[in-house]
């Protein structure tokens, strides 16, 4: 168990320099760019830590380094919370798309298909694959219905709020639905239920300390991603405690 932690946390290190250099190429309107970020100021490389780049020291922001930290550690708590390792990888590449896409979101109020698209395709068929090997297959029916379920209502909604919400939000809810359905029905619905919890506490949040007005725009995308992780590494003792 410890060598898939340690393993998985090391991959997410090194994932997390791609996930920043594919971001900041997404910021920039540059073509994709999944390894070695360059310097915002002078498009050097930056160093191992990503704190500064290698041409003029110029100090880059801590989203790089601590993006890189974040990555680790969730890939690490994705390894002890997956109920088989042979769809270990498959969550893997799951996480890692989420932090990109909160990072894309973030950045441009954007959930890009050429991200989505090829990070769905390749996640599904992972968890596939993984699915058959540890003879998970009503987790994958789950996982159908999940995806399905988590879409169809995002779309609903969507509908309803007429440009109120993206619909890369309504796209990228079938890949949410999806993993957390593979681990149980009652994963989606917190991962689908803390999303608005989330987006409604930060919303509050924002307006009490006037950092946003009413009339301002707060992408839904990163609230998203957020509760799918969360539902993801620590679903099972949310669900044991709400049926308590
Ligand atoms: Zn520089």
């Amino acid at each position: 168990m410890w060598i898939a932690f340690s393993i998985s946390a090391l991959i997410g290190l090194v994932a997390g320099r791609g996930i920043v250099a594919e971001a900041s190429a997404h910021r920039r309107n540059l073509p994709d760019r999944w390894w070695d970020p360059l310097c915002e100021a002078c498009d050097t490389s930056l160093n191992v830590a990503m704190t500064s780049c290698r041409g003029e020291q110029h100090r880059q922001g801590t989203v790089s380094w601590l993006t890189s930290l974040v990555t680790a550690a969730l890939f690490g708590a994705v390894s002890l919370a997956v109920p088989s390792l042979a769809v270990l990888p498959a969550y893997l590449v799951f996480s890692g798309t989420m932090v990109l896409l909160t990072l894309t979101d973030l950045d441009t109020k954007l959930i890009p298909n050429r991200i989505l698209g090829p990070a769905t395709i390749l996640a599904s068929g992972l968890l596939i694959v993984g699915g058959f090997i540890s003879g998970g297959g009503s987790g994958l029916i789950r996982a159908s219905v999940g995806g399905v379920a988590y879409f169809g209502v995002m779309f609903l909604l969507a509908l309803i709020a007429r440009g109120g919400l993206g619909f890369g939000d309504v796209k990228m809810s079938f890949l949410i639905g999806a993993f957390t359905g593979y681990l149980s029905l009652g994963h989606v619905v917190v991962a689908g239920v803390g999303a608005f919890l989330l987006g409604g506490v930060v919303a509050l949040g924002l307006l009490v300390t006037r950092r946003s007005s009413r009339k301002d725009a707060i992408p839904f995308g990163p609230f998203m991603t957020v509760a799918g992780l969360i539902a993801i590494v620590v679903g099972d003792a949310i669900i044991t405690w709400y049926l308590r």
